[in-house]
């Protein structure tokens, strides 16, 4: 949900706002109005307010006659003048390419980061989290389409500029700030900027996405993050043409090149019955995670519930995701979680050598967390992840 803020994620002594203040829900559109977040109101014509989110887009190539090829994702639009990429969030004005989201905060909240779900990062902590409108792909079970399949104008949006976003998260008591929502590929700006502000403030930062980016963005943008949880929508193409409209192989490519900037990621699974919940599939992904990203990284197989354009297909069989488990258990990943089914023991974090519980997690809290040093205490294996500030 977009529209509930955690206010428990404030710091001890310092004035809590209350939650309508913060974010208020527009019922009509389902999208979350941010209210209380932007610097305090100065006067601004409409004019004004439109011109501060727009700054000149860093991945394009400018064309001949004022057309421009963005090179920020794998679509790469061709974009001719007044007109927008596929993401509805990236105009060309007069042979200049333009991001339109720069700190036009369509959704805020402050969640746990096993809501996103990481839980290898920092486990029992908030992150203040926010997202713009626009997506570049068009997944047909999107929780969040609202916002990301919308242009910037449909949806209500805040000013929160980059440093106004260190400062909320500051005062939520939040160790960390993450973009995600929609998706943060088309707000790479934005998303860049603002992890600057946090890391000058001592803020980390971490992103949900797609993965669906071109090598020298992500290296730009997401080189800047502290963490990564990456949507692996399935491990077929034809899937991705059909259901994402998109691309499998981007993304493979974009965990790789994760992987060589050492971020740590992780992977969710959204198992969408008969669509990618096949033996062969689970099997296929396990031993692709294995060999190209290694043991340690985590895969959450996540159960879906019907929404958007989806709605015909039933929530997905928890059997059907502990056999996706037990496939890549059997495959040798150290750490297969599931998700999205509240009170799974699968929901634990248990070490690979002694299978002693070391993480406890009920609902989206970390309610025992028994790792030291980033190793075992019963069995002294090493447990790969960030698990201390
Ligand atoms: S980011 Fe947007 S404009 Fe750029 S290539 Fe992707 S969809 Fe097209």
């Amino acid at each position: 949900m977009l529209c509930n803020l955690d206010v428990e994620g404030a710091t001890k002594g310092q004035p809590p706002l209350d939650r309508c203040s913060f974010l208020k829900c527009t019922p009509a559109s389902g999208a979350a109005t941010v209210t209380g977040i932007a610097e305090p109101a100065t006067a601004v014509t409409p004019a004004e307010d439109d011109a501060r989110y727009i700054v000149e887009a860093r991945f394009y190539r400018k064309l001949q006659n004022r057309k421009v090829k963005c090179t920020l994702c794998p679509r790469e639009c061709t974009v001719r003048d007044n007109e927008r990429g596929y993401c509805g969030v990236r105009e060309n004005r007069g042979g200049t390419f333009y991001s339109l989201v720069h700190s036009r905060v369509a959704a805020a909240n402050v969640d746990p980061v096993e809501k996103k779900p990481l839980f290898h990062y920092l486990p029992g902590t908030t992150a203040f989290s926010l997202g713009t409108a626009g997506c570049n792909v068009n997944c047909k079970f999107c929780q969040n389409w609202n916002i990301s399949q919308s242009q910037p104008e449909q949806v209500p949006a805040q000013y929160v500029p980059p440093q106004r976003v260190a400062e909320l998260a500051k005062q939520y008591g939040s160790p960390t700030i993450a973009f995600t929502y929609s998706e943060p590929v088309v707000f790479s700006e934005y998303l860049m900027d603002a992890s600057d502000a946090g890391h000058e403030a001592g803020i980390r930062s971490i992103v949900v996405s797609n993965g669906y980016m071109q090598e020298d963005a992500l290296k730009a943008a997401y080189g800047k993050m502290d963490a990564v949880k990456i949507d692996l929508k399935s491990f077929s193409e034809s899937y991705y043409r059909q259901v994402v409209t998109g691309q499998l192989k981007p993304v493979l490519d974009s965990l790789v090149n994760l992987r060589k900037l050492g971020k740590w990621t992780e992977i969710v699974y959204l198992t969408v019955p008969t669509l990618n919940d096949s033996d062969q599939e689970f099997r296929g992904l396990a031993q692709w995670v294995k060999a190209n990203l290694g043991e340690d990284v985590p895969l959450h197989f996540t159960q879906f519930h019907p929404e958007y354009l989806m709605k015909n297909l039933p929530i997905t069989p928890v059997a059907t995701l502990e056999r996706a488990k037990a496939i890549a258990d059997a495959e040798g990943l150290h750490y297969v979680y599931i998700g999205n089914v509240p009170g799974h023991p699968a929901q634990n974090t248990y070490c690979p050598k002694c299978r002693k519980m070391l993480v406890e997690r009920v609902g989206f809290t970390a309610s025992r967390m028994l790792i030291e040093k980033d190793h075992c205490p019963f069995c002294q294996q090493p447990i790969a992840g960030i698990w201390h500030a």
